[in-house]
């Protein structure tokens, strides 16, 4: 897609989130999504098309998070929480770095946010799932 077709319907720090591009004059931008215009957002998106089901989307990206929070209790040793716990991988015990389950998650995730449309790379699938680790603790 040219830059000239796209609306650039949402961007995030000036840059469409559909295209790629640089936009200051996108119809919404992230930063100014809040609790009182959400619905209006939601539903302006909806009617938009073509970006994917953005709401899905994010749910996939906070049970990621949820989920990566999760692995990491599983995973802790009890007598050193920062650390994660000894595992038997095949004859030798080791700790998995908390940064595999990271990867894991992400994978995961990101091929069922690619489902739902979801439109930018694995890297930007990355720093949306962190963002959530910010907003949710
Ligand atoms: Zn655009």
């Amino acid at each position: 897609m040219s830059n000239s077709d796209c609306e650039h319907p949402i961007s995030e720090e000036n840059r469409c989130l559909k295209c790629g591009e640089e936009s200051v004059t996108a119809r919404w931008r992230l930063e100014d999504i809040d609790e009182e215009n959400a619905d209006k957002f939601w539903s302006d998106v909806a009617s938009l098309g073509g970006l994917g089901d953005i709401r899905a989307i994010c749910e996939i990206a906070a049970e990621a998070n949820d989920e990566y929070k999760d692995q990491i209790k599983e995973n802790s040793d009890p007598k050193n929480p920062s650390l994660p716990k000894l595992s038997m991988v095949g004859t030798s015990l080791v700790r998995i770095p908390f940064k595999k389950l990271w990867k894991d998650v992400i994978s995961v995730s990101y091929f069922l946010a690619k489902e739902k449309g979801y439109l930018g790379d694995l890297e930007m699938w990355e720093e949306f799932v962190a963002d959530q680790q910010k907003v949710n603790s």
